[in-house]
């Protein structure tokens, strides 16, 4: 009789430990779907960015987008991928130094993260979290934790991935952040200064 309740006992304590795993299995994954740069993202490597471009985010658009100042003949380039990647390589690289220049900051090395979704919404959730967002109003960020750049596919410019470059520069360049107000002021300097060079300013 204590036998039986004895393995009676250790089959709730078993089946127990499988519902505890289970549920730590599933917010887990719940997790790693959250942070997980994007599903099925494309992934270049920059010499200064990891660039994850999400699944309907097309190559050749992106590289449009960063090709804005026409540096970059595509036209004359065929439509393979390599080299439509080198053009994306090149221009995130370009514009990271054009940014420094306009900081005057001389990084002794840099890496960080460049992360590309679909639309405002999705940028969005990384600020405010899933359940709380009401009004998808951020098309860009730069996350000082996370040492990454999320930068909306629709409504990207090159200005505004400027900006953004600008405060992981600042981040990554002073040891004690400036006051939030004064990274802004810097970094709408450098996106000012990219504008008025590409001839984008209204
Ligand atoms: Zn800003």
């Amino acid at each position: 009789m204590i036998e039986k309740a004895k393995r009676k006992a250790q089959g709730a304590r078993q089946a127990n430990i499988a519902k505890q795993k289970f549920f730590l299995w599933i917010i887990f994954m719940l997790c790693a779907m959250r942070y997980a740069p994007c599903a099925g993202a494309e992934t270049i490597e920059t010499r200064y960015f990891t660039v994850s471009l999400c699944e309907g985010c097309s190559l050749s658009s992106f590289a449009e987008k960063i090709n804005a100042t026409g540096l970059f003949r595509l036209d004359a380039l065929s439509a393979n991928g390599s080299n439509i990647r080198s053009v994306i390589k090149e221009g995130i690289d370009a514009l990271f130094l054009e940014v420094c220049d306009a900081l005057d900051f001389t990084l002794k090395s840099y890496r960080g993260n460049l992360v590309v979704y679909p639309d405002i919404v999705e940028v969005s959730k990384v600020a405010y979290g899933d359940s709380q967002i009401i009004t998808a109003n951020l098309p860009s960020l730069y996350v000082p934790s996370h040492n990454t750049i999320y930068i909306s596919f629709r409504d990207m410019t090159v200005g505004m991935l400027a900006h953004e470059m600008a405060h992981a520069v600042i981040s990554s360049y002073f040891v004690v952040a400036p006051p939030t107000k004064v990274q802004e002021i810097l970094a709408g300097y450098v996106e000012y200064s990219v504008r008025k060079k590409m001839g984008s300013l209204p």
